[in-house]
């Protein structure tokens, strides 16, 4: 028989290697970007056409490359960066495969032009599927300009499965933001379809942080600085109070290499222990620095994950370095429940010789529960059952409460003969039916019924929008206000109408009719969390993203008290929805118990 190996030709075996390196545009940012910040550039401009699928262009003012070495950098194994295996245990540079270049240009349209500080002309290469298109002299300034274009175009299965363009720019901003955090001494710029979206100024790390998070940031942070003989730690926590819902804001860097280790960050949370809210995470910023020969970078093709030899000392000294820092700055001791709650009241009393008085309950008579969450939810997400007695009794005591009637609008007594719903727990509604009771889960129910009539409200029909008295100017980061802009029209058609987009703002000056001014925050924050979260499939729209999300922040929540008018209302407009049984997310909104089933009860 005849022989059947055969060496794979070159431009094959590049696009298989592409496959490792390049999932998406996000891979072409990164490695562009390591590739200007091992040239030593102090300068790097980004610019992107839409979400990198149309263009890829990094601009750097680093060293350059000869004309030998613009045509060798895109070969197979082809780098300056290390010569021999040894050198890959000591590695002071983001790059050492050799494959970036060569992987890029099997899959797209590539320009390069570069050109060293002393040399008269630098050079322009232009590469297609791999080959080489044309190379000419052309004068231009110190440094290198790498343009990606129609990144995938020869590979329509891999174009394809790219998402939209909300989700491929969020990934491109993640890396930017990676490689911009590791380095605040360098300028970046970034561009998208002609908007500046950062302009970040060469600076220190904190004034770095808050430039790319926005200024909310600099009060949240508690500084992290030790140095011992194993590892320097350096950086910063944000403050228990300020943690996520969700993961997010989580960053370790090891030698200017941002890395996830899930086994660093259990370190980090149990730091933490006992200051956060369940299921709560902590944000931080952490900077460690080990001996080049400690660690091994070499495991995974994108280079997110490292070996250390010490692993367990680290754990145990950033364990220790946050901890004490979390201390030092006295962040412990004001979430302390445990403490006397009537020392941290911010109430002013009468007289200091009141006794408790029985709690008292008031209750807005105008309250409509599909207008709006009731504030006390959102404002203490830390659990204070412990205290309630001690919290009733305190607004009882407070001047302005006092003033106010207070109407009890709940006497079961009086009611009872014709009322037809109850509420129990403040949790849930029961109401009465020809064959026994139905239990509505309050939260879930409302839930549903928002969910329909956002979702309705965005796809069918002209959304009812109000026009704020004066508009409301919002700061964000520029992530996020670029997450906004890409989802402008979908808000609009919910009935939100925008004024100015800023790099770190947005002026609102209309919002839906279901949501009161005093949401407006929180309920776009929680939106761009769970647009985060989502991993949508390509046919992908936001209306639902948006209509769940919408829903989750806006209803009611166990722990708020419906009066009898609103009890009835949930269940009528629950029993209108096209979905009755389950809320949004999948879970059941209501029970039924049949008088068969109650006797059953009593039979057993
Ligand atoms: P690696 O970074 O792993 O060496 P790449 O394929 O990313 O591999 O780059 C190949 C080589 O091209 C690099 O080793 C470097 O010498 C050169 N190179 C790439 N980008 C730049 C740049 N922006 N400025 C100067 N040289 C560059
Ligand atoms: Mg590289």
């Amino acid at each position: 028989m005849s022989d059947i190996i055969q060496l794979l030709p070159d431009h094959v075996a590049n696009q298989i290697a592409a496959g490792e390196v390049v999932q998406r545009p996000a891979s072409v940012v990164k490695e562009l970007l390591e590739n200007a910040i091992d040239a030593g550039a102090t300068n790097i401009k980004l610019l992107l056409k839409d979400a990198g699928k149309t263009l890829i262009q990094v601009i750097d003012d680093g060293k350059g490359m000869s004309t030998t070495d613009a045509r060798m950098s895109f070969e197979r194994h082809a780098t300056s960066k290390i010569q021999k295996a040894e050198d890959l245990f000591n590695l002071c540079t983001k790059g050492f495969r050799g494959e970036a270049l060569a992987s890029i240009a099997a899959i797209a349209h590539v320009e390069l032009k570069t050109k060293q500080e002393n040399e008269e002309l630098g050079t322009c290469i232009k590469i297609e599927g791999s080959k080489i298109v044309s190379q000419d002299f052309i004068s231009t300034g110190k440094g290198t300009s790498l343009a990606v274009k129609n990144l995938f175009y020869n590979i329509p299965a891999r174009r394809n499965f790219l998402k939209s363009d909300t989700v491929e720019t969020r990934h491109i901003i993640d890396e930017f933001q990676r490689v911009a955090l590791a380095h605040p001494a360098i300028s970046f710029l970034l561009h998208h379809n002609n908007n500046e979206v950062y302009h970040l100024k060469s600076s220190n790390l904190r004034q770095r942080i808050v430039a790319v998070f926005g200024s909310k940031m600099n009060e949240k942070l508690v500084p992290i600085d030790e140095k011992t003989d194993i590892v320097n730690i350096q950086g910063f926590v944000a403050k228990p109070e300020f943690s996520k819902r969700k993961r997010g804001e989580q960053f370790f860097f090891v030698n200017d290499r941002f890395i996830k280790s899930s086994y660093l960050n259990h370190a980090v949370v149990n730091a933490f222990d006992g200051l956060l809210e369940q299921g709560a995470h902590p944000s931080y910023f952490l900077y460690l620095t080990v001996p080049t020969s400690t660690i091994d970078i070499n495991i995974h093709p994108t280079k997110t994950e490292i070996k250390f030899d010490n692993e367990k000392a680290l754990y145990a000294m950033l364990r220790a370095t946050v901890k004490h820092s979390l201390g030092q700055y006295n962040v412990a001791p004001v979430l302390d429940f445990n403490r006397d709650a009537n020392l941290d009241t911010p109430y002013h009393f009468k007289s200091n010789s009141k006794t408790a008085s029985v709690p008292k309950i008031s209750v807005d008579p105008d309250f409509n529960p599909f207008k709006e969450v009731e504030q006390k939810e959102i404002n203490f997400p830390f659990k204070r059952e412990k205290n309630t007695q001690s919290w009733e009794s305190l607004y009882t005591s407070v001047d302005t409460i006092e003033n106010q009637p207070n109407e009890t609008l709940f006497d079961h007594q009086q009611e009872e003969k014709t009322q037809k719903t109850f509420q129990i727990q403040r949790k849930y509604v029961m109401s009465l039916i020809k064959s026994g009771v139905v239990l509505i889960n309050q939260s879930l129910a409302h839930q549903r019924v928002l969910y329909e009539q956002f979702l309705e409200s965005i796809t069918v029909k002209e959304a009812n929008s109000q026009q704020l008295l004066f508009p409301v100017k919002i700061s964000f980061s520029s992530a996020e206000i670029e997450m906004i802009y890409t989802i402008k029209s979908e808000l609009e058609n919910a009935g939100f109408s925008f004024d100015e987009f800023t790099k770190d703002s947005v002026t609102i000056k209309g919002i839906p009719v279901s949501v009161t001014e005093s949401k407006i925050t929180i309920i776009l924050e929680e939106l761009l969390n769970d647009i985060n979260l989502e991993v949508p499939d390509a046919s992908f729209s936001h209306f639902d993203v948006m209509a769940k999300s919408f829903a989750k922040t806006l209803s009611i929540k166990t722990g708020t008290l419906l009066s009898e008018k609103e009890q009835e209302s949930l269940v009528n407009n629950l029993f209108s929805c096209k979905e009755p049984t389950v809320s949004p997310f999948g879970k059941a909104t209501f029970k039924t118990l049949t008088l068969n089933q109650i006797d059953n009860l009593f039979n057993s």
